[in-house]
C-alpha cells in the first residue's frame, strides 16, 4: 500500500504547522490540507501578536504564520493550500477526500481545523479586526490600557472579559440585546461589582466606524428601534464560537457545543489513528501557544500509535 501515508493533517493553524512540524522531524512525511481560504489559521486575520514567546518585540500574526509554515516546510511537510471535504476514519487506514474528489490515505489524521469566531456580520467588521475590533481579551487587552471600550455579548465569556478588560481600560460598557444575562451569577456579581463596568441594556449594535481604527458605534435600542453613538476605541465580540467539526459529525465523539472530544491529556478521540489538537477541541484556553502545544503533543501521539503498528 505504498500510496497510504503515515499522517495526514487537516488544518494549517499554529496547531496543525506544529504538528507538521514535528511529524516531518520524525521522518514521517505529513501531508498537510491547509484550507483553501484561510491557510494559516486565525491569526492571519490579525496584526501585531505580543504574547508568542520568543519574539520579544511581538510579531505580526501573518509573519508568524509564514514563519511556521516556512519551518514545517523546510523538514519536508507537504502543504496542500485545499479544503477536505469528506473523511472516512473508521478503518486501519483513513481517508480523506480533496475539493478537487481526489482521495488521500493515512494511517494517521490529525485534525487542526480550528473554531470560528462568531461574527456581528457588519460591513467593516474584518477591516477593524486588529484596528480596534478584537475577538480576544487575553490576546488584546494591553492594548487598550486607558481607553474607553466595549464587550458584546450577555453570557460568560462576555462577563469574563470584561472583567479582565476592566484592569487597563478606563471604561467597559456590556453591550446586550437583552436586559437580562446568560452569565452565571457568580460573574455577574462581580461585573456587577466593577466600577469601570456599565451595561447598555436592550441594545443591538448596528455599525461599526472608524477608519484606519475604530472610533466608534451605533447602537439600535432593541424594544423602541431607536438608534444613538457611543463613542469607543475597542469592540470585543464575545458571542460565542463555532468548532470546525461538521466534517467529523457521525465519526468522531463531540461534545454538546459541537468541540471535538479527546481523552485528556492525551490529543487521542474516539477512534484509534486519529488525533486532535487546537481550538477545535479547547474551549478554555484559545491561544496561539496552547494551540501550537497540543499540536505538538498531537503529533508525538500519532508518531507512538505508528510504532505501534510496526
Ligand atoms: P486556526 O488558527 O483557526 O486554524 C485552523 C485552520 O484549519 C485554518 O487554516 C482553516 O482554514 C483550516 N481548516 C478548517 N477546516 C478545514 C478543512 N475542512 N480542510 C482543510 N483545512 C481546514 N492568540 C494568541 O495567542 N495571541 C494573539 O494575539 C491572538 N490574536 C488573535 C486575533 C484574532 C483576530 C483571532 C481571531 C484570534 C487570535 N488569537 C490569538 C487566537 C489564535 O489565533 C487561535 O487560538 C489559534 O489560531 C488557534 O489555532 P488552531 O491551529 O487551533 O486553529
Amino acid at each position: 500500500m505504498s500510496d497510504v501515508r503515515n499522517v495526514i493533517i487537516i488544518g494549517s493553524g499554529p496547531a496543525g504547522y506544529t504538528a507538521a512540524l514535528y511529524t516531518a522531524r520524525a521522518s514521517l512525511n505529513p501531508l498537510v490540507f491547509e484550507g483553501a481560504v484561510t491557510a494559516g489559521g486565525a491569526l492571519m486575520n490579525t496584526t501585531e501578536v505580543e504574547n508568542f514567546p520568543g519574539f520579544r518585540d511581538g510579531i505580526m500574526g501573518p509573519e508568524l504564520m509564514d514563519n511556521m509554515r516556512a519551518q514545517a516546510e523546510r523538514f519536508g511537510a507537504e502543504l496542500i493550500p485545499d479544503d477536505i471535504v469528506a473523511v472516512d476514519l473508521t478503518g486501519d487506514v483513513k481517508t480523506v477526500t480533496d475539493s478537487e474528489g481526489n482521495v488521500h490515505k493515512a494511517r494517521a489524521v490529525i485534525v487542526t481545523t480550528g473554531s470560528q469566531h462568531r461574527k456581528l456580520g457588519l460591513p467593516n467588521e474584518d477591516q477593524l479586526s486588529g484596528r480596534g475590533v478584537s475577538w480576544c481579551a487575553t490576546c488584546d487587552g494591553f492594548f487598550f490600557r486607558d481607553q474607553d471600550i466595549a464587550v458584546v455579548g450577555g453570557g460568560d465569556t462576555a462577563l469574563e472579559e470584561a472583567t479582565f478588560l476592566s484592569r487597563f481600560a478606563r471604561s467597559v460598557k456590556v453591550i446586550h440585546r437583552r436586559d437580562t444575562l446568560r452569565a452565571s451569577k457568580a460573574m455577574q456579581e462581580r461585573a456587577f461589582a466593577d466600577e469601570k463596568i456599565s451595561f447598555e441594556w436592550d441594545s443591538a449594535v448596528e455599525a461599526i466606524h472608524g477608519d484606519p481604527k475604530l472610533t466608534g458605534v451605533t447602537l439600535r435600542d432593541t424594544t423602541t428601534g431607536e438608534t444613538r453613538e457611543l463613542p469607543v476605541t475597542g469592540l470585543f465580540i464575545a458571542i460565542g464560537h463555532d468548532p470546525r467539526t461538521e466534517l467529523f459529525k457521525g465519526q468522531l465523539d463531540l461534545d454538546a457545543e459541537g468541540y471535538l472530544k479527546v481523552e485528556a491529556p492525551s490529543t487521542r478521540t474516539n477512534i484509534p489513528g486519529v488525533f486532535a489538537a487546537g481550538d477545535v477541541v479547547d474551549h478554555t484556553y484559545r491561544q496561539a501557544i496552547t494551540a501550537s502545544g497540543t499540536g505538538c503533543s498531537a503529533a508525538l501521539d500519532a508518531e507512538r500509535y505508528l510504532a505501534s503498528l510496526a
